[in-house]
């Protein structure tokens, strides 16, 4: 194994042993506990990044095929009473949709769910970070693929990006938020040069942040392609500047390693779908802003639960069913559309 992967088996070794057992929860074909749900509430976004939002923005849902908060709570409370203990909510961005706090206030008080996130980008944050965190988020991931002002907002496409993500940032850490998690994804030629930078900002601030993998879909070819780094590469040349210590990272369900530079606040960390697939770990589902349960982010494996939802139908065998279908792991092939299943973005189903 290359140094490099060894960090990262070190990593999850660490992880695995700081987490805590499993609570009651919902099983797949696999029997992987499954307690942990990302709900997408709207596929639409203020933003553009490059890997993900062709620049003309995507074909809509309309309203009506959108779940309302009180259908999104439903499901939930079912799925509650299943084994469902964790809730992302992401999108799209979910800063968009109106009202959001309402949304996880009637989340928050489902019995049985412990823990609320949210992904953003930031970019409407500063207004609503009190308001979140007092209807019940408890933590926040946020995106940032750069820390130069004119590469964000040209990765974003939208000019003002960058000084209203960092005034969404400071906002969140004045409401309190901890952790803090910045999403960044590596792409050559675009922000690789930026690793070491990212990193020597943990010296002093508590940010946790995540350096993921860019993964293939219809609208994300190109870079895939010609501009992937992967994990390893990163933690090569994260090296060069101090040693990385295995640590077990800020509490959450996701799938990064995290390493930390002698004496830093914060830590780093990567995702890597690509090159180590971590589905063995599969710990979620997804549930799409239209109402498709999906057991996996990739492939076509759905099933509607909307419809059956509004006809009064009982969800919970459907949800089931759809534990049962959950794939054994995801199949993408970098710079290949097959594996996605057709999607053109993630932010179709919640990434
Ligand atoms: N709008 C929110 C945000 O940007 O955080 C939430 C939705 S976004 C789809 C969720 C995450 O997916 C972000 O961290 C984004 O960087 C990541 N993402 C989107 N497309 C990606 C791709 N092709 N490869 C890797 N990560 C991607
Ligand atoms: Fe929007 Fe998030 Fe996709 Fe960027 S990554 S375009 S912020 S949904």
């Amino acid at each position: 194994m290359s140094e490099g992967g060894d960090l990262v088996a070190r990593s999850v070794e660490a992880r695995r042993q700081a987490a805590a057992p499993a609570a009651t929860s919902m099983r797949d074909g696999f029997g992987r506990s499954i307690d942990y749900l990302r709900i997408s509430v709207t596929d639409k976004c203020n933003l553009r990044c490059v890997y993900c939002m062709p620049l003309a923005g995507l074909e809509w849902l309309r309203r009506d095929e959108l779940l309302s908060y009180e259908e999104i709570a439903q499901v939930v409370t079912v799925m509650a009473g299943m084994g469902l203990r964790r809730i992302r909510l992401t999108g799209g961005e979910p800063l968009v949709r109106r009202d959001l706090p309402a949304l996880v206030r009637l989340l928050a008080a489902v019995p049985g769910i412990e823990d609320i996130a949210l992904s953003t980008n930031a970019v409407l944050l500063e207004d609503m970070a009190d308001e979140l965190r007092a209807a019940g988020v408890g933590r926040l991931n946020i995106s940032l693929d750069s820390l130069q002002p004119a590469r964000v907002d040209a990765l974003a496409r939208r000019p003002g990006s960058y000084d209203r993500i960092m005034h969404g940032i400071a906002a969140a850490e004045r409401a309190g938020f901890e952790p803090i998690k910045i999403n960044c994804v590596v792409m050559r030629g675009r922000n690789d040069d930026e690793l070491a930078d990212f990193a020597e900002r943990t010296r002093e601030r508590p940010w946790h942040i995540r350096f993921i993998e860019v993964m293939p879909v219809a609208g994300s070819l190109e870079i895939s392609a010609r501009e992937f780094v992967s994990a390893l590469e990163m933690l090569e040349r994260l090296r060069g500047i101090g040693e990385l210590e295995p640590v077990a990272g800020p509490p959450g369900n996701g799938p990064a390693t995290y390493f930390r530079l002698p004496g830093a606040a914060g830590t780093v960390g990567v995702i890597t779908p690509m090159s180590h697939n971590y589905c063995d770990r599969c710990n979620r589902m997804r549930l799409t802003a239209d109402g498709r349960l999906r057991p996996c982010l990739f492939g076509d494996l759905h099933t509607p639960l909307r419809d059956p939802l509004r006809a009064g139908e009982p969800l919970e065998p459907l949800i089931r069913r759809t534990l049962e279908i959950k794939p054994e792991r995801h199949w993408l092939v970098q710079g290949a559309a097959s594996g996605s299943g057709g999607l053109v973005a993630l932010s179709q189903v919640g990434g």
